[in-house]
């Protein structure tokens, strides 16, 4: 990885926990993964959820350029102002176009980040888990994930340190009023959330991602589907476990995304999108 002037060029096949760590004595940030142990690439060309979303956009709506090899063997340098067309394409379109061998990412003064999970218990084994993050510094406030699980197994997707009780600032305190069953809270900049290891390793994930403009009725039906199709194989097999993550793409996010240029993702206004 190499520092620039408001940005840092770094290897697509590095990890994201890598890379905060690298720049964390700088004091600085880029959009990308919440767990630090998914790979750079991948989540750029899909889009990329990180903390700072709900601000900034999208992962991809910070690249600055791309490295990529196309077919024949060329090497092009991608930016919004060369091969725009390739640059919108890039973000969010997968790895459809060609290999990328450098990223430039957009740097970012690094805040410190608070992060709360609380778990509430419903029927049927399910349990709902609120992840929600707060900038002290600046007094925002995000609900980050809402997170459907069969629980089979019991996943923790967010292991962070432990916390006797909840002490939430002012602008989350409505969730003071939740009743929980867990709580896990974490206080740091970016490379410590995401040194957390939210996730087991060694199983195998299968991933399938779908967004729409919020609605409650596709909210409800969803559930419905889960409920049909997903608990009766946890029931059957060991160890096989489901998630349902809401993930809330606010409006400033999609705007963001529409003034670095657009993405595949392709939502131009209209309201909050679930993802
Ligand atoms: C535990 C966990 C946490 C996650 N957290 C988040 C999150 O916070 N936010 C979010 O948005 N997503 C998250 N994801 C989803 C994640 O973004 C995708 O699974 C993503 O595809 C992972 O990319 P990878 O490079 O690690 O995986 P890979 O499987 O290596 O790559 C995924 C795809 O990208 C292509 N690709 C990778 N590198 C390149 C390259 N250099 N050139 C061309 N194509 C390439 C691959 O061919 C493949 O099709 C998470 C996934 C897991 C398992």
């Amino acid at each position: 990885m190499t520092i620039h002037d408001g940005y840092v060029s770094v290897d697509p096949w590095l990890r994201w926990g890598t890379v905060y760590d690298y720049l964390d004595p700088h004091e600085l940030v880029v959009l990308g993964g919440r767990d630090g142990s998914v790979g750079v690439g991948g989540l750029v060309l899909g889009g990329g959820i990180s903390q700072f979303t709900p601000k900034r956009g999208f992962a991809c709506d910070n690249v600055k350029s791309f490295q990529i090899v196309v077919a024949g063997g060329k090497i092009l340098e991608i930016t919004a102002n060369s091969h725009c067309q390739l640059f919108q394409a890039l973000k969010g379109g997968q790895n459809k176009f060609g290999v990328i061998t450098r990223l430039d990412l957009f740097t970012y003064p690094s805040p410190q980040l608070y992060s709360v999970s609380t778990k509430l218990k419903c029927a049927q084994n399910l349990e709902v888990s609120l992840t929600s993050l707060y900038v002290p510094s600046t007094g925002e406030p995000y609900l980050q994930l809402v997170m459907l699980s069969s629980s089979g197994n019991n996943v923790t997707w967010t292991k962070q340190d432990q916390s006797g009780g909840l002490a939430l600032p002012p602008p989350l305190a409505e969730f003071n009023n939740l009743s929980y069953t867990h709580v896990e809270e974490s206080k740091g900049t970016m490379s410590k959330l995401a040194s957390g290891g939210s996730s087991p390793s060694g199983l195998r994930y299968d991933l399938r991602t779908f967004a729409f403009y919020s609605s409650s009725t596709m909210l409800k039906r969803i559930k419905q589907i889960f409920d049909e199709e997903f608990a009766p194989i946890s029931k059957e097999i060991a160890g096989f476990s489901g998630v349902i993550e809401w993930q809330i793409v606010t409006e400033n996010a999609i705007a963001q995304g529409v003034a670095h240029g657009g993405n595949v993702p392709g939502f131009k206004g209209g309201g909050p999108v679930i993802r």
